[in-house]
């Protein structure tokens, strides 16, 4: 769904044309610095508080998540080198930021300020029935029409008594609170949990823990939820895949292969 609202045309090469779709740095190392934070909640949630020892598992798994992409894409013809850096080249980053600079910085660094800020915070981690500590919480969510939306919830806590939700961003902050309201209102659909509150924390690729105000999600209803998923589903029925140049092709999969990319300033 946020693919073929972020660029239609992106979804449509990649999911119904199926043209072959270049491994993109950003959306592995996105994938790793997850592996890597999740070690840290579980080993917290054990009661480890040893920084240096959240830190080093950590890092252990990210690596080893890095080597399993770099196995399982070059095994399908993808070289890391090959692979699509983020956003422009500079003096300082000529080809952008590929695997190199996240492994030297971004995975590093992306660990590091989310292990400081869990030290910061010692927030307490919601505990989900028959599944245990809130940790990538998988759900399904149904909108009125019975499409189903799948996803994951990156982590739910207990502030004070109230729950609330967070996502973790390697890069930049989300426009929208959108994801964290389909969180709550699938919460509250398959637990009858009501979650009001969620943030986002972004930046941390550069070494930042930068945590929103806390965001509203009340303003997600199911009826709002289903009127955007269902018409995004009328539109794929339809086949209106409307392009979306611009920031997104720095870091887009099947940019070699549209004819839209070269409009991205
Ligand atoms: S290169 Fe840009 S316009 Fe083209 S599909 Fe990718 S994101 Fe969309």
């Amino acid at each position: 769904m946020s693919q073929l609202r972020r660029c239609g045309w992106q979804y449509f090469l990649e999911r119904i044309v199926r043209t072959p779709s270049r491994p993109s740095v950003p959306a592995v190392a996105g994938q790793v610095v997850h592996t890597g934070t999740e070690q840290v909640d579980r080993l917290l949630h054990t009661g480890q508080t040893d920084p240096r020892v959240l830190l080093q598992a950590a890092s252990t798994d990210a690596d080893a998540a890095v080597q399993a992409a770099i196995v399982e894409k070059s095994a399908a013809g993808w070289e890391p080198s090959k692979w699509k850096a983020f956003g422009r080249a500079t003096a300082e980053k000529p080809v952008g930021e590929d695997l190199q600079w996240f492994q030297a910085q971004g995975i590093p660094q992306s660990l590091v300020a989310y292990v400081e800020w869990r030290m910061e915070t010692m927030w307490t981690l919601a505990e989900i029935p028959h599944f245990g500590a809130a940790i990538e919480v998988p759900f399904v969510y149904y909108t009125n029409s019975g499409n189903q939306v799948h996803g994951w919830i990156d982590r739910v806590f207990v502030i004070d008594g109230e729950l609330v939700l967070l996502d973790i961003k390697s890069g930049q902050k989300p426009k929208t609170s959108e994801q964290l309201g389909l969180y709550a209102a699938a919460l509250r659909n398959g637990l009858g949990w009501n979650v009001t509150t969620g943030y986002f924390l972004y930046g941390l690729k550069h070494g930042e823990a930068k945590l929103t105000k806390p965001l509203d999600l009340t303003v997600w209803s199911d009826e709002r939820l289903s009127r955007l998923y269902d018409m995004s589903s009328q539109a794929i029925e339809a086949g209106i895949y409307l392009p979306n140049p611009g920031e997104a092709c720095w870091s887009c999969s099947v940019s070699q292969h549209c004819e839209f990319s070269q409009a991205a300033i």
